[in-house]
């Protein structure tokens, strides 16, 4: 805290780890050998750089882009890049801290990083957007590549402005490599990537409800968000037989007491990833309940999936949705909890996935679609969504390893068990590496 005073998120991602590891660490001494922790929470790189580029009226903007490379001890950095006005460096340390135990959750060889920009692309036009993606781009060019790190999309940046990074690395780069994921599918991308994130995180839950004998068929679910994860998560939790309420974005929540269907489904993706406008204007055209500046949090339900951003259900939130009746909470968004609501989810011994366990769906397919690149291969969409599915069984197996019977009452705490099952392979892997 002393050498980073003004970053909380950080912190608190931090202590949510460590509240978890200490007493594997006091088991298993030989994990606080060689400064392990101390180089965990220090990144092995921070690359901080202006943006300038020039907007529609002709006026130049400068914005701040960062890209944080956490961890390369088992394998590339890999994590995704936001745009949003709030990014700042305290919650690109978070996201890429928490990507280091997510990836290492994956079963596959990624290391952690994360990166981003203060831009707003709300409101920017398409020419605007490609400016600003490839100002960003020409500087963030020099410390990525296919084998050193391979960035991703987040909150704000989508299918076209990956295209966009992707189209300016290559012409800086002279050569078409796997240096980015979630590219278009014309361009080397995945079949499931774009769903693979929100259906990841219904199938951890799927996994979750089996080991107390429950499935998802007639459960009540409020989503919050209605980006890429929430919108992915809402199909699948509808396919899977669950009745969704709630979706919302940062106006506030749409409530509907019958649940989302197929048609109203498709209009909000179309609402949402073409015509970019906000989801007072779903709720409008389906005459739904719309509760201006509210979470879903007050929403009765069964279970919750969080997908929109960190920090958005608070210990307050947590009793709510307690006394309401919620048993199950998955987290599609990084850090959606804040530590107070952890600490009451997981004093009331509820099934709750923290999102490094629950949303490690989309790097995991993201790290099939560097695979895919490599082999100069294309997989099925049947043939990806199996291996989803295989990656998240064996992420909750890995969680439950460590975790199993340690919660409240017998139950299952999947907090430290993600989180010292994705510490002990990065721990291993640098105990093996030496001091470097
Ligand atoms: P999108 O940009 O597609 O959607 C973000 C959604 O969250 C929008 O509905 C947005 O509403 C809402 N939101 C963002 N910031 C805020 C805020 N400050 N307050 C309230 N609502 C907000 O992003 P994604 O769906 O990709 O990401 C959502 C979450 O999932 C993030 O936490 C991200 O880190 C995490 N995640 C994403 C992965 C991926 O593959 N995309 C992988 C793993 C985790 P509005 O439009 O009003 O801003």
């Amino acid at each position: 805290r002393q050498r980073d005073p003004h970053q909380p998120e950080f912190h608190q991602a931090v202590k949510e780890v460590m509240e978890s590891l200490w007493p594997f660490l006091d088991a298993n001494p030989r994990y606080r050998d060689q400064g392990l922790l101390e180089r965990l929470v220090e990144p092995e790189r921070v690359i901080t750089f202006r943006v300038p580029w020039v907007d529609d009226a002709g006026q130049v903007q400068v914005n701040r882009g960062f890209r944080i490379q956490m961890s390369s001890a088992i394998g590339p950095y890999k994590g995704g890049i936001r745009f949003h006005p709030s990014v700042n460096l305290s919650i690109l340390k978070f996201l890429a801290f928490e990507q280091v135990f997510k990836n290492s959750l994956t079963t596959l060889p990624m290391g952690g990083g994360k990166g981003g920009a203060d831009f707003d692309p709300k409101g920017k036009s398409d020419g605007e957007v490609m400016r600003f993606c490839q100002a960003f781009m020409a500087e963030l060019n020099k410390y990525i590549g296919a084998d050193i790190d391979v960035p991703a999309g987040d909150i704000g940046v989508g299918a076209r402005e990956v295209g966009y990074m992707f189209g300016m690395y290559k012409k800086l780069a002279g050569e078409f490599t796997s240096v980015f994921t979630g590219k278009g599918r014309v361009y080397g991308g995945s079949l499931i990537r774009p769903e693979a994130t929100g259906y990841g995180t219904v199938y951890f839950l799927e996994e979750m409800l089996a080991t107390r004998g429950e499935t998802l068929a007639g459960k009540r679910v409020a989503i919050s968000g209605s980006g890429n994860v929430a919108q992915y998560a809402a199909q699948k939790a509808m396919e899977q037989g669950a009745k969704v309420l709630t979706v919302s974005d940062s106006g506030g929540t749409v409530v509907d007491p019958e649940g989302m269907t197929p048609e109203k489904w498709q209009a909000l993706h179309q609402l949402k990833e073409v015509e970019r406008g906000r989801i007072e204007e779903y709720a409008r055209r389906f005459g739904l309940k719309f509760l201006p500046g509210e979470r879903p949090w007050g929403v009765p339900c069964d279970v919750a999936l969080p997908c929109a951003t960190q920090n958005e259900l608070d210990g307050n939130d947590a009793v709510r949705l307690l006394s309401n009746g919620c048993t199950a909470v998955a987290e599609g968004a990084n850090m959606p909890s804040t530590l107070e609501a952890v600490h009451a989810f997981l004093a009331a011994g509820i099934l709750y996935a923290p999102g490094k366990a629950s949303n490690a769906g989309g790097v995991a397919v993201s790290g099939l679609e560097m695979s895919q690149n490599a082999q100069r291969l294309s997989w099925t969409r049947d043939e990806v969504d199996r291996r989803l599915r295989e990656i998240m069984r064996a992420i909750h197996e890995s969680c439950l390893e460590y975790g199993k019977g340690q919660g409240v009452g017998g139950s299952s705490d999947y907090v430290r068990g993600a989180n010292v099952a994705g510490f002990v392979k990065v721990a291993d892997a640098m105990l093996a590496q030496g001091v470097v």
